[in-house]
């Protein structure tokens, strides 16, 4: 039988042996987690955790590649596992059903590389936490034909570039004010095509962080959709950042 990974070992300097000895985590089992981890999977890495506590809804079947109308109200982590484990049978993918704050500083320990594919933007603040100085978060936002990603190592992380605007958000979502909508708030517009960029985006700086290649560390990538247009953002470690 050929090689499943023929295409991609014929890539000068690939390792299919350092992807496929990685552990990697991924937050949040929707748009951005289905795309990332059909993308981690077709790359053949080890073992890959979901965790997940939310259930599949119609409004999730126009950009989650993995589910259907018969998985409507099953827990998006155990369908996103099955089905994915269909593609190849190189990961080890474990489905954890639980919320973000429910996971103790021990679960994160072991992994590699953390994937940061949630809804908004007080979760993704919770896991750069969580993350900082332990373990690479790789995180990914979308807002209709827009897109950010960002690699938080040891030196800046997202609190660093968090606008005052964002914090308005911050704000505003605990006092429960009322709904907001922040940059990928789970009723923010979503698009299938944006999402699909982002997630390549954030599995290509898994790729290029294995291999030793220079990577998004410290910076930001800004994606617009209509303009067709990338464009890299510095991001400098903040004095005052409340994190570190
Ligand atoms: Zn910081």
């Amino acid at each position: 039988m050929t090689d499943v990974f023929d295409r991609q070992k014929r890539i000068q300097g690939w390792s299919q042996e350092k992807i496929s000895s990685k552990n990697v985590l991924v937050l949040g089992a929707g748009a951005l987690g289905n795309e990332a981890v059909k993308l981690l999977v077709q790359l053949g890495v080890g073992k890959i955790t979901i965790v997940d506590y939310d259930e599949i809804a119609e409004v999730n079947l126009n950009r989650c590649v993995f589910f259907s109308l018969e998985d409507v109200g099953k827990k998006k982590c155990f369908v996103l596992k099955e089905k994915a484990e269909k593609l190849n049978n190189s990961s080890e993918i474990t489905a954890v059903d639980k919320r973000l704050e429910e996971l103790s500083e021990e679960f994160f320990a072991g992994f590699d590389y953390c994937f940061s594919c949630l809804d908004n933007l007080a979760a993704r603040i919770h896991l750069n936490a969580k993350c900082f100085g332990k373990i690479i978060l790789i995180d990914g936002g979308t807002n209709a034909f827009n897109g950010k990603i960002q690699v938080v190592d040891k030196t800046a992380c997202l609190e660093c570039s968090l606008t005052k605007s964002d914090y308005k958000i911050l704000w505003k979502k605990y006092s429960c004010v009322g709904e907001v909508l922040d940059f990928m708030s789970s009723k923010m517009p979503a698009l299938a095509t944006t999402t699909s960029v982002i997630a390549s985006m954030q599995v290509n700086e898994f790729i290029k962080l294995v291999h030793g290649l220079p990577a998004l560390v410290g910076k930001y990538a800004f994606f617009n959709g209509l303009k067709n247009e990338v464009v890299i953002y510095e991001v400098s470690q903040r004095r005052d950042c409340p994190l570190h």
